[in-house]
C-alpha cells in the first residue's frame, strides 16, 4: 500500500530502562503524563477488502513522554487498569478522538468514523455513554463519526451494567465493535443478541490464513455466520497480499493491518482522507 513504510516509529523499549520498572514509578509517571497531557492518538485505517477504499479507522493510544519517547499502550494500559487511571486516560481518549475528528472537518476532510478502544474497568465504573455523548456535543460532530471497540472477553459474564451501558451508547447512533474476537469464549448468538455491529477478528487467526486450511475454514465459519446474524467483519493484522486475497474469497468486510497502513499520526491521515482507495 501507499501508506506502507511512513510512521514507523521508534518505540521506547521498556526493557532497556528501569525507568518505568516499579509500580510505583509507572504509576506516578502516568499520573503526570495525564496532568500534562502527554498522549496522542494514531490512526489505522480500515478499508474496504474488495477495493481498497478507506471507510474508517481505529484510534491507537501512544504516550509522548519528552525524555523516553513513544510509549506503547502494552507497556502502560495493565497498570493504568490496575490502578484506575484508565478512567481519566480513556476520558482524555474519547476527547481527543472528537477533537480530531472536528478539526478535519474544519480543514475541509471528509472523515470517516474513528473507532476508540474503551476498557472493561471504564465500563464497570459506568459513565461511558455521557462522556460520549458529551464529547460529541461539544465538538459538534456526529454520532455516526464515532464507534466503540470492546473485547470479547470483557462482555462476558453476567454484567448486567456493561450491557445497559452498550445499549444506551447504540441509541446514541454509535456503532459497537467486538474487539479480539475469538479469543474469549462468547457465541456469534449471544454478540447477536447485545446487539454488536462489527466483529474484528483477532490478528491470531488471520496468521493463520494461508498456513493451515483449520485455520481458512474457521474463518470462513466466522465470517459466514456473522454475515448470516447481521454483523460486519473485519480481519485485524492483516500483513501480506496472501492473507488478502484469502479475505476476499471469504467475504471479509473489511482490512485492517500493516498491509495497508500502520498506525499513523493525524497529520498523515488528512493526505489519505484525500486519496480515499489505499490499494
Ligand atoms: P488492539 O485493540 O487489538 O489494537 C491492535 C494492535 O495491533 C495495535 O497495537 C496495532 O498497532 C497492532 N497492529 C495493527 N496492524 C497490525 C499488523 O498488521 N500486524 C501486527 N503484528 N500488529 C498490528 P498497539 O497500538 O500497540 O495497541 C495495543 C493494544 O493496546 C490494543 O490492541 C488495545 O488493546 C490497547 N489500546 C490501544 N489504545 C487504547 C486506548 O485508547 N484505550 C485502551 N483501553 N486500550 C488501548
Ligand atoms: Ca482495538
Ligand atoms: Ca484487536
Ligand atoms: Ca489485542
Amino acid at each position: 500500500g501507499k501508506a506502507e513504510g511512513k510512521g514507523q516509529y521508534r518505540f521506547f523499549d521498556h526493557a532497556q530502562s528501569n525507568i518505568l520498572k516499579t509500580r510505583t514509578q509507572l504509576r506516578q509517571r502516568l499520573l503526570e503524563a495525564i496532568d500534562k497531557r502527554q498522549f496522542v492518538l494514531h490512526y489505522q485505517p480500515r478499508v474496504d477488502t474488495r477495493t481498497g477504499e478507506l471507510l474508517s479507522m481505529e484510534a491507537l493510544l501512544r504516550w509522548e513522554h519528552p525524555q523516553l519517547g513513544m510509549i506503547r499502550p502494552d507497556e502502560f494500559i495493565p497498570l493504568a487498569e490496575s490502578s484506575g487511571l484508565i478512567v481519566p486516560i480513556g476520558a482524555i481518549v474519547i476527547d481527543a478522538a472528537c477533537a480530531q475528528l472536528a478539526a478535519w472537518r474544519a480543514q475541509g476532510a471528509v472523515p470517516v468514523p474513528v473507532s476508540i478502544n474503551v476498557s472493561p474497568k471504564q465500563f464497570l465504573r459506568g459513565g461511558v455513554q455521557r462522556e460520549l455523548a458529551d464529547a460529541l456535543a461539544r465538538y459538534h460532530v456526529p454520532a455516526g463519526l464515532l464507534e466503540v471497540e470492546i473485547t470479547e472477553s470483557a462482555m462476558m459474564g453476567d454484567q448486567a451494567e456493561i450491557l445497559a451501558e452498550l445499549a444506551a451508547i447504540r441509541a446514541l447512533g454509535v456503532k459497537l465493535h467486538v474487539d479480539d474476537f475469538g479469543t474469549g469464549y462468547s457465541s456469534l448468538s449471544q454478540l447477536q443478541r447485545m446487539k454488536m455491529d462489527v466483529l474484528k477478528v483477532d490478528r491470531s487467526f488471520t496468521a493463520e490464513l494461508g498456513r493451515s486450511k483449520e485455520g481458512t475454514v474457521f474463518f470462513q465459519a466466522i465470517v459466514s455466520m456473522a454475515h448470516a446474524l447481521g454483523m460486519e467483519v473485519v480481519a485485524e493484522g492483516v500483513e501480506n497480499e496472501a492473507q488478502l486475497t484469502i479475505l476476499r474469497a471469504l467475504n471479509c468486510n473489511e482490512v485492517q493491518g500493516y498491509l495497508v497502513a500502520r498506525p499513523l499520526p493525524a497529520a498523515s491521515i488528512a493526505p489519505l482522507l484525500a486519496q480515499r482507495y489505499l490499494f
